[in-house]
């Protein structure tokens, strides 16, 4: 079971990857992981990334696509995996696919959890954060006791910077630009899925395992 997590920043694929890669025993393989992990264990590839990464640049896409491959060639991925954050673009996308087919095999399911911007940005918005000690909360989801107060710590919460409407339709603004071509991509590949993200976190899950077929 070879997967994809395709959906916008904040429409909850994290936390769905999770759950699907408890269920069904695979991992869940974020690029940014793949990266620390080669760069502490000093892989060629590894050192390959951090040169780019130690000048504030992006890691190739020839250099990426290299390490996701050899992360899902490792003997935990034997029945499939799920990769979120990766590919975002189009020509990463292309090139995943090129690599898989060289080794005879391909992605079987792309899920997109699909949420409308306004209801991201309206998530987004309700966030609060404790800078004191780290802990989060959410005005609808998950209040604190005493509104606008920490229960850990007693501090004030706070709407982070990367929470606020604009920055969070920033976001939005590349991955509609970049990422949400590859839903079409995926589309033509008859692989993609798409789940409507906007129902409560149980639901959104028991649709994808019923797409999943298993
Ligand atoms: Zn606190």
């Amino acid at each position: 079971m070879k997967i994809i997590m395709l959906g916008a920043p904040g429409a909850g694929k994290g936390t769905q990857a999770e759950r699907i890669s408890k269920k069904y025993g695979i991992p869940h393989i974020s690029t940014g992981d793949i990266f620390r992990a080669n760069i502490k264990a000093g892989t060629e590839l590894g050192i390959k990334a951090k040169a780019y990464i130690d000048k504030g640049l992006l890691v190739p896409d020839d250099v990426t696509v290299d390490l996701v491959m050899d992360r899902i060639s490792q003997e935990d991925c034997k029945n499939g995996y799920i990769l979120d954050g990766f590919p975002r673009t189009i020509p990463q996308a292309e090139s995943l696919t090129e690599a898989l087919k060289a080794r005879g095999t391909s992605i079987d399911h792309a899920v997109d959890v699909d949420v409308p911007d306004e209801s991201i940005i309206a998530r987004m918005s309700g966030r609060r954060a404790c800078l004191t000690c780290g802990a989060t909360y959410h005005t609808v989801y998950a209040k604190p006791v005493k509104e606008g107060i920490c229960d850990k710590c007693g501090a004030s919460l706070v709407l982070r910077e990367d929470d606020k409407p604009e920055t969070v339709k920033q976001r939005l603004l590349v991955y509609h630009e970049q990422t949400k071509p590859l839903i079409d991509y995926y589309r033509r590949e008859n692989v993609l899925c798409t789940v409507d993200g906007t129902q409560d976190m149980e639901k959104v899950f028991l649709d994808i395992t019923k797409t999943l077929g298993a």
